[in-house]
């Protein structure tokens, strides 16, 4: 496990009890694989995008972000083989009729020993057959052939059926990027090598158990393609995949929790590829994705549009097509990874037990929680509470015992809880409590400013 005392399922309960993330559309009993997060996931996860975005874009020297359209041109999908090959292979249960990929039930069933991804159909039949590898929801062994399924969302645009045309929602929105490169060049004026960043939502109808929001049809992508010369590529692929492993690692992961997984088979136009995993509840997973895509994207683009996509260099004229270092981390993998690394149940001195998130403060919903120590001092911890709310995401609460309070901060990861008491009256100074140390200080308010502005740079 990622962490002593994590399971899927205890976060799944503590994201629901918490307002982190509740299953979707709950209250017509669901819909498989899709979640909706509340008012303090929504917070962490756009904290989560906030510090991909200073890192990969704010922080970098020649990076540029774009929001590009979900709904794209169809020939877009035909350019980059999505419509072609974007596909699962998948198995029906005869018996139960539960929908299964094949290469997952290769996979697990010889425990990662055989690599389906270098399987043919045809072999990964007969390697389910020889083996008899059974339906793992009935124990069945009764599968209707494997057949392949395109995992694209279609939908269709126009008013009157005949002008219906068949468009899809995004599976990725790495095209979004390719498409503006020369928009994107002409624009900032920038030179070669140069990235180009998108955040935002893509589209998969994913078939298989999704693990909480591990595997969802609908989720956001955060991706940066590095566009450079041939020749410069292979180390600018390296240098990328220590950039990923660095990000993750000041976001406060454990070394031993994450590993580079090299790809043995590649897709056509890849020249190297590999995934960072963590460690999750379940094992160990993909979180992210480094490609070295070559010339492949944009000359796809240049051939299906018609439109010149090369780089001209303005040193020595030259013209050509660049190749792209693709970088892509899914924001809600990268929630789970972060919240499953973080999690902890604590047996305290005395026998209590708490349980805390322990995320980088950057990542926090609420940098501070005010708190009154008795309710007459809600008028004076109001005052606080109105000071620091212009200048950090605070949250006030005046329910309960000041333990309980301190319990309700620590379960949704508050680094600091800031106690307005009787001293508080006299002097202006408040306590500060350290979520993960439980230690206390006492500031004024000037230092409270310095002190959370210090503790929350990511
Ligand atoms: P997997 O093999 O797990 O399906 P993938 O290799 O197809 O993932 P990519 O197409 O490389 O994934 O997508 C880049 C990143 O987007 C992944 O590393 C992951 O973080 C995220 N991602 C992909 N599919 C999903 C999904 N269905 N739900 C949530 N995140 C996803």
């Amino acid at each position: 496990m990622s962490n002593s005392s994590v399971t899927m399922d205890k976060l799944v309960a503590l994201c629901k009890a918490r307002g982190i993330i509740f299953p979707g559309s709950e209250i017509y009993g669901g819909m498989g694989n899709t979640w909706d997060y509340g008012p303090v996931g929504v917070e962490i996860k756009n904290n989560i995008k906030r510090a991909w975005w200073k890192r990969f874009v704010q922080e970098s020297e020649n990076s540029y972000g774009v929001d590009a359209a979900i709904l794209m041109n169809p020939r877009v999908w035909e350019a980059s083989g999505h419509t072609t090959s974007f596909t699962d292979p998948k198995m029906d249960c005869k018996k139960c009729k539960t929908r299964h990929r094949a290469d997952n039930l290769i996979e697990a069933h010889s425990k990662g020993a055989v690599n389906p991804d270098l399987m043919s159909n045809e072999e990964m039949q007969a390697y389910i057959q020889e083996h008899q590898v059974h339906c793992p929801v009935c124990g069945g062994f009764d599968w209707t052939p494997i057949r392949t399924f395109n995992l694209m969302f279609e939908t269709s645009r126009g008013v009157t059926d005949e002008s219906q045309n068949k468009i899809y929602l995004r599976p990725e929105t790495a095209q979004g990027e390719f498409v503006n490169f020369l928009n994107v060049q002409r624009t900032t004026r920038a030179k070669i090598p140069f990235g180009i960043a998108q955040i935002g939502k893509a589209f998969r109808n994913e078939i298989t158990p999704g693990n909480f929001i591990f595997r969802t049809i609908e989720f956001e992508q955060m991706e940066h393609q590095w566009f450079c010369k041939a020749g410069t590529d292979e180390a600018f692929y390296r240098e990328y995949k220590q950039k990923a492993m660095q990000f993750l690692l000041d976001l406060g992961f454990k070394a031993e929790h994450l590993r580079f997984h090299d790809h043995d088979k590649l897709a056509h136009y890849a020249k190297e590829a590999c995934d960072i995993q963590y460690l999750y509840p379940m094992g160990w997973q993909e979180l992210n994705g480094i490609h070295n895509r070559t010339d492949y994207d944009l000359s796809r683009h240049q051939e299906y549009s018609g439109k010149g996509l090369q780089y001209v260099d303005p040193v020595d004229g030259s013209r050509f097509i660049p190749y792209v270092i693709e970088y892509s981390i899914g924001a809600d993998r990268l929630m789970l990874a972060v919240l499953s690394e973080a999690y902890e149940e604590q047996t305290l001195e005395g026998g209590d037990v708490r349980n805390v998130l322990h995320f980088h403060p950057a990542i926090a919903a609420y940098k501070a929680a005010i708190l009154p120590l008795q309710k007459n001092l809600a008028p004076k911890a109001r005052q606080v509470w109105n000071n620091l709310k212009r200048r950090f995401p605070v949250i006030y609460d005046e329910a309960g015992s000041i333990g309980k309070r301190y319990r309700r901060q620590d379960e949704i990861g508050t680094p600091y809880c800031i106690t307005i008491d009787f001293e508080t009256m006299e002097n202006d100074t408040v306590t500060i409590r350290d979520r993960d140390t439980m230690e206390q200080v006492r500031l004024d308010e000037e230092g409270i400013v310095s002190f959370l502005l210090e503790k929350i740079a990511f």
